[in-house]
């Protein structure tokens, strides 16, 4: 086939798309029915009601194959485990007497059983439920779901395909399930899954589809010969089906990498690849493969992760060379829309010319049935989108908010000795006991204390102007007052003043820095119901004042006792938020941190002797690709450095993060050259410590000895049976008695009890030494 009728033959495509409606109407569905208002019929109807608009805009936009089955009332990963039968035993029976109410259990759990474990969908901020699987694991065919979306989308009279989690990527992403060899392999179960597979396949044939997508992200990611091999057999298997539909394998997320030939040869009839600059290799190596005589390629050349307007030139020249690379060229998302919002067009309240740069769903839809129709028909046939791009992109890359001379020179000018405290951790270390005078095994809290719905309906109120701006703060004031008063009653050594004026961690510093946008509707999905609006580097960061100290000053004026500032580090800001994609992530990071930095140098400056930066997403922004991180824990542990190392020598800077599985990252936790680390560490038995000394790590640590994700009290012989531990891997000098992460999703009531039990603890166990 010549380029010129491969071209002819483009189609507009995507793999999925936010499921939860203009006005979140899905979330208001499920949890009224977990709250009884609903019944399930009315849920089953919204649901459908949802999947019909979402059809029936993408077919009006002009999208010529509309996915099914991505639809989710929860988590399609764990819709996969419903339709291949991994339902865990302890939720069989629960599953079998009501399938709906048995699938929300293993999502959520129940008075008497667990749900399953959740975890990041990749380096996304989407949550899945992880498969458990066993040796035992006995598979079993369910295509319903699948097979009645797909019906739903004929009926309206669509061209639809079916979307698929892969069968090698199901089982990469699963876990031995509670009771089974922590050793063993969820990839063994492969021969057994791939009968399901088949039966799946055969189902949606019979239902009239001409083609099947299966998702194989994990292929992305680095993988032992063994895995690649697991997928040449799997693919060669559905391959060699006989009368099944046609098969398109999608990746995205990253570069193929050493799988790209793996499936290139598959005997399957399409592949669906991301084009997007963090995959970028992808096209050169597609090249070295030999491209897909004979198939089909669905090119993912508008990201399906940033917010941000394709550069439709741009993605025309790469469509153009990718037309000499296979049968026939499709245009799509990187990946499924699922992770940006849906319609940028809702946003009031942001500069309309900002608004021109961004593109949620709706508007991505828009510019890949634009490219489709630019590769089929001729680029003169969308002159007026071109222009109308090139406009856009100009205003983007000309405007002053994306380039803030003062804010450029000052990153340029950034030395690495900007980058280093004054003094080595070594000598500073005694300079801050001397100006501290802490106790031995000193206690502390991570930073917040019970959000009260009285809280959250005073920030409500300043919203809709019910109450003044007085008003409100005289609020956090009497909030503060009584945090202060409480961790002075209890006996806690380093005072925190509890985080009230937060609205959420990353929010409320991007609402006070200039270049960070805050959008009205702009949710995406985090896991179930969840959902979160996160804030958007939009243009060069600065801080046009301070942004805690008042509050952190005010704790200081109540209290003798050290008082410990608070903020969101560099990373985890970047990491919660929408990145700009026109500068490299480290140059983004490194102005977030100088606006930082000042705020931690005017907490110092106002009396604070005790300063935490918090960093929970360090580890999970990590590459996907060990290739890459090296280059990303440059940056990474640059912009903390950056952030904290403006103080004197005897301020102590503080970190945390909330994980206990950090092996890998010991080394970037060092170079933060923080002086004190809080860290998860209650539910693994101080793991933690453990780890930390076996790496050497030279410095104070804090692992935590309240598990604050449960409502549970640890009584006070608990947390002393955990110091102890804690003991036995990091000297008395060096150990932190603290909770296992923030308190603000607490109540008051248990925390109080806890934190008693925590000071009782401490003051124990310092008695033993
Ligand atoms: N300081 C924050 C808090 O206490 C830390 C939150 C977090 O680690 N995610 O809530
Ligand atoms: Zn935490």
């Amino acid at each position: 086939m010549t380029a010129k009728s491969a071209a002819a033959a483009a189609r507009a495509t995507v793999y999925g798309y936010p499921r939860q409606g203009a006005n979140r109407e899905l979330k208001k569905a499920v949890e009224g029915y977990w709250k009884g208002r609903v019944t399930a019929d009315a849920l089953r109807e919204t649901a459908a009601e949802l999947r019909r608009t979402t059809w029936r805009q993408l077919a009006e936009s002009g999208v010529h194959e509309v996915p099914t089955g991505d639809f989710s009332y929860y988590d399609h990963v764990l819709d996969t485990s419903v339709m291949v039968g991994a339902v865990p035993a302890r939720h069989r029976a629960s599953f079998e007497a009501d399938a709906l109410d048995g699938y929300f259990a293993m999502a959520r759990g129940t008075q008497d059983v667990a749900p399953l474990e959740m975890t990041k969908w990749f380096d996304t901020n989407y949550h899945y439920l992880v498969p458990e699987l066993g040796p035992d694991t006995v598979f079993a065919t369910d295509s319903a779901k699948q097979v009645a979306e797909f019906k739903e989308a004929l009926a309206l009279g669509l061209s639809a395909r079916p979307v698929l989690v892969g069968p090698v990527t199901y089982l990469l992403l699963a876990k031995p399930a509670p009771g089974v060899a922590a050793d063993f392999e969820p990839l063994t179960l492969l021969d057994r899954l791939l009968p399901v597979y088949a039966e799946v396949l055969a189902d949606l044939r019979a239902a009239g589809a001409p083609w099947v997508q299966l998702d194989e992200p994990a292929l992305v990611q680095d993988r032992t010969p063994a895995e690649l091999n697991a997928a040449t057999r799997a693919y060669r298997e559905l391959g060699a089906l006989a009368d099944r539909p046609k098969l398109l394998v999608a990746s995205y997320f990253d570069r193929l990498g050493d799988a790209l030939p793996v499936l290139a040869k598959a005997p399957v009839d399409g592949l669906a690849l991301d084009f997007t600059d963090a995959a970028a290799a992808n096209l050169d190596d597609l090249a070295a493969a030999g491209g897909l005589p004979g198939k089909r390629l669905v090119a993912g050349v508008v990201n399906g992760r940033n917010i941000w307007i394709n550069d439709l030139e741009k993605s025309l020249a790469t469509l153009g060379t990718l037309l000499g690379l296979a049968d026939r060229v499709d245009v799509a998302a990187s990946c499924s829309l699922l992770h940006v919002p849906i319609d940028a067009a809702a946003e009031r309240d942001i500069d309309p010319q900002i608004l021109r740069w961004l593109a949620f769903a709706r508007q991505k839809t828009t510019e890949i049935v634009a490219l489709a129709k630019g590769l089929s028909q001729g680029t003169d046939t969308i002159a007026a989108d071109l222009a109308a791009n090139r406009a856009d992109l100009a205003s983007r890359a000309g405007s002053a908010i994306t380039h803030d001379p003062a804010v450029r020179a000052r990153a340029a000018a950034v030395t690495d000795a900007d980058g280093r405290r004054s003094q080595p951790y070594a000598e500073r270390v005694a300079a801050q006991r001397a100006h501290l005078g802490l106790p031995l095994l000193p206690t502390t809290t991570i930073g917040s204390f019970p959000q009260t719905t009285a809280l959250r309906t005073a920030r409500a109120d300043l919203r809709a102007g019910r109450l003044d701006t007085p008003g409100y703060e005289e609020r956090i004031r009497n909030e503060i007052r009584e945090v202060i008063s409480f961790q002075e009653k209890t006996g806690i050594d380093v005072l925190v003043h509890g985080e009230p004026e937060r609205n959420d961690m990353v929010q409320y510093f991007a609402e006070q820095l200039t270049g960070y946008l805050a959008t009205q509707h702009g949710w995406v999905q985090s896991y179930g119901t969840r959902y979160v609006r996160p804030p958007v580097l939009a243009g060069d960061i600065s801080r046009p004042e301070p942004m805690t100290v008042r509050w952190t000053s005010y704790a200081n004026s109540l209290t003798d006792r050290p008082v410990k500032g608070m903020l969101t580090g560099p990373v985890t800001m970047l990491a919660w938020s929408f990145v700009r994609d026109d500068q490299p992530l480290g140059d983004t990071a490194r102005q977030v941190a100088l606006a930082l930095r000042d705020e931690v140098n005017d907490l110092e400056a106002a009396g604070t002797s005790v300063i935490q930066v918090d960093e929970p997403a360090l580890r999970e922004t990590l590459p996907l690709r060990a290739a890459d991180r090296a280059a990303y824990l440059y940056w990474a542990t640059e912009s903390f450095r950056l952030t904290t190392s403006g103080v004197r020598p005897d301020t102590q800077i503080h970190t945390h993060m909330c994980y206990a599985e950090f092996g890998d990252i010991v080394q970037a936790i060092d170079d933060l050259d923080a002086d004190v680390i809080s860290l998860e560490a209650a539910r693994s038995h101080m793991q933690v410590a453990r780890e930390l000394a076996g790496h050497g790590y030279p410095r104070e640590a804090g692992p935590g000895v309240y598990d604050i994700h449960s409502p549970r009290v640890p009584d006070a012989a608990e947390a002393a049976a955990l110091l102890r531990k804690g003991l036995e891997a990091i000297p008395p000098e060096r150990l932190w008695v603290n909770p296992d992460c923030g308190l603000k999703t607490r109540g008051w009531p248990e925390t109080r009890a806890s934190l008693e039990n925590l000071v009782t603890a401490a003051r124990t166990v310092r008695a033993e030494l």
